[in-house]
């Protein structure tokens, strides 16, 4: 009988931990302990703290910032944490109240976007701020510099450390914007307009000269969803508008939707690909890394959008 019962444990125990998420959070007692809430953030945080800090992200791969609620664990992270980054206007829509007590437990962090002018940055037509800041390298550089100076504050023993790492990570987005710039002028000027599933490209339009529509707000084919679909249909037959793109974060078949009011209309709109736009890709990969993603991103649109 002893037997039978030490083998119902062990399977009892099995269940108990197969049903347990993997969570590779753990604090290191040796460095600086962030918490970031995007994958890009934290990317940027390791590129700045290197091997003085150790980096947690609570949104992975194709999570949506705008409707990311923060769980219990989430909580006793930031509690922990060193040090906390969030993007702030708005993006992390439903964790204001998680921010608001940051200040009440003393907790050391950082707001990025509490730091750009009004100039800096762009209001939808309802004066509702944009918050995808990252899409303008010459802001994310901004970006560098703020998480660069947090680390120096806190840690100015190595204040040359957090220097030299920023400036290097300077010349690798210093590159990247090259490298965006050379492969958008193989697009004919008047192709330059990108489509997407959500509003997230803003900041890529007003820096690199691209017309950008987003279909965000459509999320059920509701008569405004359908004249906005007829609209934009007209708009894509009119300038011969080769592709469109669709994100992970809105469904699919609004893009799919217009590509086939494009088609009713005697004209032939691909779908060019996904792009990352508030996540990055898989850890370990290299569409993982903001620079990785954001090139990714260039090469789906050009692929797209240039003459054949
Ligand atoms: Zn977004």
């Amino acid at each position: 009988m002893p037997k039978i019962k030490i083998v119902l444990l062990i399977i009892i125990i099995g269940i108990f931990l197969g049903g347990c998420q993997v969570d590779d959070y753990y604090y290191d007692k040796s460095k600086i302990n962030i918490v970031t809430t995007t994958a890009i953030i934290a990317d940027l945080a390791r590129n700045i703290g290197q091997e003085k800090v150790h980096v947690y992200e609570l949104m992975g791969p194709g999570i949506d910032p705008h409707s990311y609620n923060a769980t219990a664990g989430d909580i006793r992270k930031i509690q922990q944490a060193d040090l906390v980054i969030f993007n702030g206007l708005h993006l992390e829509g439903k964790m204001e109240k998680v921010f608001s007590n940051l200040d009440k437990i003393d907790k050391n962090y950082l707001e990025i976007g509490a730091h750009y002018t009004m100039d800096e940055l762009i209001y939808l037509e309802d004066q509702a701020v944009d918050p995808h800041i990252w899409f303008s390298v010459t802001l994310w550089k901004k970006a560098a510099t703020l998480v660069c100076e947090k680390l120096q504050d806190m840690d100015p023993e190595n204040f040359d450390y957090y220097l030299d790492n920023k400036n290097k990570y300077f010349t690798q987005l210093n590159e990247l914007d090259l490298f965006i710039r050379e492969e958008i002028s193989k697009i004919p000027e008047q192709s330059r307009v990108l489509i997407t599933a959500h509003d997230a490209f803003n900041y890529f339009g007003r820096e690199y000269g691209f017309e950008v529509i987003g279909l965000q707000g459509l999320s059920s084919l509701d008569e405004a969803g359908i004249k906005r679909i007829s609209e934009l249909a007209e708009f894509i037959v009119k300038r011969e508008i080769k592709a469109i793109y669709i994100e992970n974060s809105v469904p699919v078949k609004t893009v799919q939707a217009l590509q086939k009011a494009v088609l009713s209309r005697g004209f032939n709109v691909k779908i060019g690909g996904e792009l990352y736009s508030d996540s990055l890709g898989n850890k370990n990969t290299i569409e993982g890394t903001y620079i990785g993603a954001y090139k990714a991103n260039i090469i789906a649109i050009v692929g797209g959008l240039k003459d054949e």
